[in-house]
């Protein structure tokens, strides 16, 4: 790689790389130009063992700081991360193909507040005391344990982040495994807490494809699982994590629905369909994929859209200015083009785009299908690419019928300026995260998860500390106790 700061090994254990190359070779594979950049290797059950093993001894000592000493780390991680944002954001695009005009604004700086957010709270992080009478309850907030996190591939250092702050912040240990599509980036995450201050152990990465992350989610010393994935992966893993009761997370796909009304600001409902379906070649899990368009302003709607679409700028990632990268890997991309070919079989109108591009890497257009209908397979299916569909509606009780009329529940969204009917339509969406007039904003702030089959848990904000520990009841009696004999 033409890079001098990449990860040196394929895992990062008790605070330092590790290599093991009898694992099978995983190729990382740079999707602007298809060429491969580095190799990394599955673990091998040695490592596993190895991880856990380190991960287990560091455990109770780190959940035995107070808070505010391992906030202080996590903190001080998050401002060597926004220092070395530019070599990360490289590293990202390396990884990922998202262009750099992404990588630099979203994904370190991204994990980065979540380490500094949850940082911050790890010192607050407390439990209760319940008077009751002359006796008393109190509970503890305690660590889970070990965590084990699993990754997808569309946001490898903001996924290794988000699970990772609250986990440690909490005081478990966490052995992360990213997507093998993009295994680079949180081995960074792992040598920059470590650099600042974390005690080895405690945060480890391991590579390897889906039997990895099956050893992890099936030991017995691992006591909670949080995915990032698809619905498929998330029924096995939700399954195996089953057997020993684990706590779960579970952050799983979509296919939500973002609804236009008659009087929306076409501008902005423009902007956010193009930010909602072609940010990061539209290979983000929240994406407003079914784009309900009142018939009244849907040929206006359509023709901005196409004209904005024109400028954007295709090209090399790297460089600055380009606004549309290349999809992740050649499988994506063919798993988007043939969802391409199914909507035009379906009968669907194509608008725009719907090709790959004639250059090196794994490219293909901002595809927008318009006169989609609810029972066509680009409208019920997650593609995970850059592919719109455009169906119309005219009334509002049945475009909340058909927008809910899903498996999923990840996200969903609404543009209308009139403020009873947007706050009405979110409270009706079935749906974890809800934008009214706006798409895809993620700040650590607010929680952010699924429902339905979209997954179970919540990310970010203060609910995710629910996630990562749990409430011990101690019962303190101070009268005599009375016992029957
Ligand atoms: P995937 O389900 O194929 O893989 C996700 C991860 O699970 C990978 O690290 C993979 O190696 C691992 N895995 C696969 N089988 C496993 C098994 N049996 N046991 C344990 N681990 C296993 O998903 P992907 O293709 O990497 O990512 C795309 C999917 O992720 C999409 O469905 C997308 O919507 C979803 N996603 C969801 C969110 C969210 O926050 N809700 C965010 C990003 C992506």
């Amino acid at each position: 790689m033409p890079y001098d700061t990449q990860p040196t090994a394929s895992h990062f254990i008790n605070g330092e790389y590790v290599e093991d190359t009898s694992g099978t070779a995983i190729d990382v594979i740079y999707p602007a130009t298809g060429e491969k950049i580095a190799t990394v290797y599955a673990a091998t059950p040695a490592i596993i063992e190895q991880a856990i093993t380190s991960a287990k001894a560091a455990q109770s000592a780190w959940a035995a700081m107070t808070g505010t000493q391992r906030g202080r780390i996590l903190r001080r991680a998050a401002d060597i991360m926004r220092e070395r944002n530019h070599d990360l954001s490289i590293l990202e695009t390396y990884d990922t193909g998202k262009p750099y005009q992404e990588t630099s604004v979203v994904d370190a700086t991204s994990g980065a507040d979540a380490l500094e957010y949850f940082g911050g709270m790890a010192a607050t992080l407390t439990g209760e005391h319940i008077q009751l009478g002359e006796n008393w309850v109190y509970t503890r907030r305690e660590a889970l344990g070990l965590c084990v996190g699993i990754g997808a591939w569309n946001y490898p250092t903001q996924i290794a982040c988000w699970k990772g702050a609250p986990a440690l912040a909490c005081g478990n240990a966490m052995i992360f495994k990213p997507s093998e599509t993009t295994p680079l980036c949180a081995l960074k995450v792992a040598e920059i807490l470590i650099e600042a201050g974390l005690p080895a152990g405690i945060y480890n990465v391991v590579q390897g494809m889906g039997e990895v992350g099956g050893a992890l989610v099936t030991d017995p010393r691992v006591d909670k699982v949080s995915l990032t994935g698809s619905v498929p992966t998330g029924r096995k893993v939700y399954a195996a994590a089953a057997a020993d009761i684990k706590h779960v997370t579970m952050e799983l796909g979509g296919k939500s629905p973002m609804i236009v009304f008659e009087d929306a600001n076409i501008e902005n409902a423009v902007g956010g369909a193009i930010l909602g379906n072609f940010y990061s070649s539209g290979q983000v899990c929240s994406n407003g994929t079914r784009v309900f368009v009142h018939k009244a302003i849907k040929e206006q709607f359509l023709k901005r859209l196409t004209e904005r679409l024109g400028n954007a700028v295709i090209g090399d990632p790297m460089d600055p200015d380009t606004s549309f990268g290349p999809m992740v890997s050649e499988r994506q991309m063919n798993i988007a083009l043939g969802y391409v070919e199914k909507g035009q079989a379906e009968g669907a109108r194509l608008i725009t785009g719907g090709q790959r591009l004639d250059r090196e890497g794994f490219y293909m257009q901002p595809t927008v299908f318009a006169d989609v209908t609810d029972d066509m397979v680009i409208a019920r299916e997650e593609i995970f690419g850059p592919v719109m569909a455009v169906l119309d509606f005219e009334d509002e009780d049945d475009v909340m019928t058909r927008a809910n009329d899903t498996e999923f529940g990840l996200a969903a969204g609404v543009f209308t300026n009139d403020l009873s009917r947007a706050h009405r339509v979110a409270a009706r969406f079935e749906a974890g995260t809800c934008y009214i007039n706006t798409y895809n904003d993620a700040p650590v702030e607010a929680p952010f998860g699924g429902v339905k089959n979209s997954g179970v848990g919540r990310e970010n904000s203060k609910a995710a500390i629910n996630h990562y520990s749990q409430l011990k009841s101690v019962f303190v009696r101070m009268d005599d106790v009375e016992a029957p004999f």
